[in-house]
């Protein structure tokens, strides 16, 4: 379906839960996040259903995000579930990597075609900072899992960081050319005001192209990263720009919330409840939420904070 703005709306993204087992600084505050109640939270049902109210209306790639989608118990029947969704195409999943040890080959054989999974460092003292009780071991276990089950596509997300792993940009990007991996840097967003990082901390992704002059600009994959390849690597190079360059006038996707929230754009503090409804009734809100998808989300700049009123764990990215 396609919106007032004639943008043809196809993706959805599902967070699944609210919960992590990291605590990233730009993302969540240290205490986690408060439980809400059970009862205020989708249902595996009702996120199916909500699957299915979108794949009718035109939506064929679903992204599962969380929180860490993979702390959720019935994660792989989710994931199953939703990949034989009648007109749902293609099954994605975010995730920090801590757990694709022993979860990678049922997520594959689940259906879930390309994993992109998030690591803004190499050094294990940062990665324990940034993420506050996390083990860089434990995430690199989890990529070379991903590597093992056969994906079709695995993706790094690295938020860019200003004086944080500015230093590492060509040594992150080095990983493509011995991995059939594709590294992202994110521009980080403003979204929660407790952050631990103020706009001395953003980073524009031209910083990426100034140290790396070696890159060269390979053909869009239809994402929303501008791609770019080192010579010779396995992998690209993509510049993911929410903030400086914003590609809104490109977006295809609605998000999904944990406690059933449809939101028609990730910085907009416009939510339409869907918990409890029928398949009918989901579906009439999503066209209205498509429908009146704002144009564009007016985060001007790295000091604007983001409208959403919510963390990004509790989005999803
Ligand atoms: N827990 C999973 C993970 O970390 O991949 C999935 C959820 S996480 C919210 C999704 C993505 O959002 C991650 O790649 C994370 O780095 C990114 N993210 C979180 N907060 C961000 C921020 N303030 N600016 C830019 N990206 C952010
Ligand atoms: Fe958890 Fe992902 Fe947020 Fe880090 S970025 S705290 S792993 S939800």
């Amino acid at each position: 379906m396609t919106d007032q703005y004639g943008r043809q709306i196809n993706y959805m993204r599902i967070s699944v839960t609210e919960l992590c087992n990291l605590r990233c600084r730009y993302c969540m505050p240290a205490e986690g996040v408060c439980k809400k109640s059970h009862e205020d939270m989708l249902t595996e049902d009702e996120m199916i259903r909500a699957v299915e109210a979108a794949a009718s209306l035109g939506v064929n790639k679903l992204r599962i995000t969380g929180g860490e989608p993979l702390v959720k118990k019935n994660i792989l029947s989710i994931c199953r579930r939703a990949a034989a969704v009648e007109g749902i195409g293609e099954v994605c999943l975010t995730t920090n990597g801590l757990r694709l040890p022993e979860l990678a080959k049922p997520l594959r054989e689940a259906g879930v075609r390309r994993l992109n999974i998030s690591l803004d460092t190499l050094n294990g003292e940062k990665y324990a900072y940034i993420t506050r009780i996390g083990r860089l071991e434990q995430a690199m276990a989890g990529i070379r899992a991903a590597l093992e089950a056969g994906f079709e596509k695995i993706k790094i997300n690295t938020v860019l960081i200003g004086g944080f792993n500015d230093d590492e940009i060509g040594t992150l990007a080095e990983l493509t050319r011995y991995y059939p991996i594709d590294l992202r840097f994110i521009e980080m967003m403003p979204m929660y005001d407790g952050g631990d990082f103020g706009r001395e901390a953003f980073i524009p992704y031209t910083r990426v192209l100034e140290q790396l002059p070696e890159l060269e600009s390979v053909e869009p994959d239809g994402g929303v990263a501008r791609l770019y390849r080192l010579p010779g690597a396995l992998g690209n190079v993509g510049l993911i720009s929410p903030v400086n360059a914003h590609f809104c006038a490109e977006c295809n996707r609605i998000r999904l919330t944990a406690d059933g929230k449809l939101k028609p754009c990730l910085h907009s503090d416009r939510e339409y409840p869907i918990k409890g409804l029928d398949f009918e009734q989901m579906r009439r809100v999503m066209e209205k939420v498509i429908y009146e998808k704002p144009a564009w989300h007016g985060l001007l700049d790295a000091d604007n904070r983001s409208h959403a009123g919510r963390n990004m764990n509790q989005i999803g990215g």
